[in-house]
């Protein structure tokens, strides 16, 4: 990818498990292979899932698996990719792996926000690629926005859609609250849509919170009283400043915390999701059909500490967003 000095530097693969589930078997992490010539590598072709994985006192819990599988099969008709999957043999799968990395840890909250900027890269045009599918090769807009922000010492881009309206960060959603209405872009803002962003909507709707989607204006950011992203990794993040513009107090506000507590309270098991968002691995009946895959592959050099860390499962682009120092 890219580092400061403008050198090449590699992105260290997230080791999430030992093993990797392929068309239906678990196979050793090092079987796992494509060909330098494969059609995904040199077009983008493909399409993924980040999900994640909460330490609860019933166990690791994967947090809506099933709408994340949904998205998954959505991005594959969008596509036209076929396939003989159903949404259980993934959301199987997905239980089936996370029992065997033996992930169980938990995340620190963020509370002190981040430093963002606008980016100069827009957000795909509806009719080029859709946002709404996800797609390996959106994430090459991702980069941009991301290299872009973090060169220039931010710890994120926030895009705009085609016509100028704010769309959403290289791998988050943002909201906006002003005068106690939390806002967010439409989809046709060319936005992802997003389990997290779906979730704030429906935490915000039990609170008693307005909600509305609705085209933002760049401006709009800078005004606003309270702005936080949503995203699996970057869960609910507050903002304390676009373009080096201070937004409200500079610090996180009170309706994103409240949103953030309750957030952390359901991916936690400790408070009743609007519905059913956890799944709980060691109360899934264990997949029987599969073999397991003989050995460790640790023997590779690969050691525990390039595990994604904590019990994230996140792709490359989906980090957990880190307070960077001011220029
Ligand atoms: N937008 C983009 C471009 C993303 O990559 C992500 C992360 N998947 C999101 C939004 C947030 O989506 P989710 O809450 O489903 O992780």
């Amino acid at each position: 990818m890219f580092s400061k000095s403008g050198k090449g530097k590699d992105v260290a693969t997230p080791r999430i498990c030992d093993v990797v589930w392929h068309d239906g078997e678990f196979i050793k992490w090092n079987d796992a292979r494509v060909h330098v010539m494969s059609h995904v590598l040199h077009y983008g072709s493909s399409v993924f899932e980040g999900i994640r994985c909460y330490a609860t006192k019933r166990g690791p819990a994967i947090f809506r698996l099933r709408e994340h599988m949904q998205r998954f099969l959505n991005s594959a008709k969008i596509y036209r990719m076929d396939h003989e999957w159903k949404i259980d043999d993934f959301c199987d799968a997905s239980v089936e792996l996370v029992r065997r990395s033996g992930l169980e840890l938990g995340d620190e909250a963020i509370e002190k926000g981040v430093d963002v900027c606008v980016s100069s890269w827009n957000r795909l045009t509806p009719n080029s690629l859709p946002a709404m599918a996800k797609s390996g090769a959106n994430y090459m807009n991702s980069q941009l926005i991301k290299m872009e922000a973090l060169l220039n010492g931010f710890a994120e881009g926030i895009a705009l859609d085609d016509r100028g309206y704010v769309s959403e960060g290289s791998g988050e959603n943002i909201f906006t609250v002003s005068n106690g209405i939390v806002n967010t872009p439409p989809l046709s803002s060319s936005v992802l849509p997003g389990i997290t962003r779906d979730s704030v909507i429906q935490i915000c709707r039990e609170l008693g919170i307005t909600i509305k989607e609705r085209t933002i204006q760049r401006a709009a950011l800078y005004v606003a009283d309270e702005l936080f992203f949503s995203g699996t990794a970057a869960e609910i993040t507050p903002i304390r400043t676009v373009d080096r513009i201070q937004i409200g107090s500079g610090e996180r506000g009170e309706i994103t915390a409240k949103i953030q507590k309750v957030f952390f309270e359901i991916t936690s098991g400790e408070r009743q999701a609007p519905g059913p968002w956890l799944t709980y691995v060691s109360e899934q009946r264990a997949r029987a059909a599969n073999q397991p895959a003989t050995g460790t592959a640790d023997n590779d050099g690969n050691s525990k500490a390039e595990k994604s860390g904590g019990s994230s499962v996140t792709p490359t682009m989906e980090t957990k967003l880190v307070a960077r120092a001011a220029r």
